[in-house]
């Protein structure tokens, strides 16, 4: 009976196993053929200025529309790219789309800034900075009207690479930002080192900071170190006025999060945009429901 009970586990693992490679090639081919029809997009998020509530940066967030599963978020397939190495693919159709809005929105009179998230694969593979400069260049666009954006769990991942690449960005003109930053708790001291101007402090510190007095504390010491050695400080994932208030009172600069919008597709953030310019420039919460 143990014997019998042995296989048939073996057989569900096996079996188990076998579903889970076929769902992948699927997912792995429709991805391809997302690519080929172009069933992306790209939403945008406001970075906004604490102290003003102008709107200073909007950050990319990818998305694919797939046929039977609807809107698919970044966690559903970004790991898969990056897997089965369609990740340089998927970065350069995000480049040349944020490259391509960057032009359509400053036509209109906007100036600020598009921050896109990059994988730590593209540093390795191709040549990320040739590739800005040609396409910064084919929509009319310069490459300072772009930011980068890694995690921190890439950057130390490959911090070699990343560095040298990194610094030819920056050279070129493109802003640099690490996000996620406090997840992998790196230390600052090291990060400094690199050439990076923004860090971002990841979302769960801010929501820590709101309840509990030593995370708040955390967070503090950490704006005051990043300000020390002149990174940029931002916050992500803001959701409450509470929120906005504490970070602004740690001396946080800019801040991202549902509280002021959730990513919107590129018309639904014109909208927002105009409406928020109509009501004298200033970002207001947003009116949408949370999560
Ligand atoms: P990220 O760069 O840290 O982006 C912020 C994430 O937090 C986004 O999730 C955004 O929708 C979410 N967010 C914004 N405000 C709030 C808030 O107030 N509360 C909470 N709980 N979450 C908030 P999303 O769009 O699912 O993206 C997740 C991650 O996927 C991004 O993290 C980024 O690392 C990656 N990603 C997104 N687009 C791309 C891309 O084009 N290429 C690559 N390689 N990675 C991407």
């Amino acid at each position: 009976a143990a014997k019998s009970a042995g296989r048939n586990t073996y057989r569900f693992f096996q079996q188990d196993m076998q579903d889970r490679i076929s769902q992948r090639l699927t997912l792995e081919m429709e991805l391809r053929l997302a690519l080929v029809q172009r069933d992306l997009e790209l939403h945008y998020q406001p970075k906004v200025d604490l102290a003003t509530g102008n709107i200073l940066g909007v950050e990319a967030l990818l998305r694919w529309w797939h046929p039977l599963r609807g809107l698919l978020l970044p966690a559903d397939f970004i790991p898969l790219a990056e897997e089965c190495g369609l990740i340089c693919e998927l970065g350069d159709w995000v480049l040349d789309e944020v490259c391509h809005q960057s032009a359509v929105w400053q036509a209109a009179g906007h100036t600020f800034k598009i921050a896109f998230n990059i994988s730590p694969h593209q540093l390795e593979t191709g040549d990320l900075v040739a590739r800005i400069s040609e396409l910064t260049a084919l929509h009319g666009i310069a490459p300072s009207d772009l930011e980068i954006e890694l995690t921190e769990s890439a950057v130390m991942a490959y911090s070699i690479q990343a560095a040298s690449v990194l610094a030819r960005l920056r050279g070129i003109g493109v802003t640099v930002a690490v996000s996620d930053f406090c997840a992998g708790y790196s230390s600052l001291a090291y990060l400094r080192k690199l050439p990076i101007d923004i860090l971002k402090i990841n979302h769960s510190f801010v929501t820590d900071a709101d309840s509990n007095a030593e995370d708040a504390q955390i967070v503090k010491t950490i704006l005051a170190l990043g300000r020390m050695f002149k990174l940029t400080m931002e916050a992500e994932g803001i959701e409450t006025s509470h929120q906005a208030e504490l970070l602004k009172s740690f001396g946080c600069g800019i801040a991202q999060g549902y509280f002021f919008s959730r990513p919107l597709p590129a018309q639904e953030f014109e909208n927002w945009l105009d409406a928020k310019i109509d009501a004298n420039g200033r970002a207001s919460p947003s009116k949408q429901p949370l999560d």
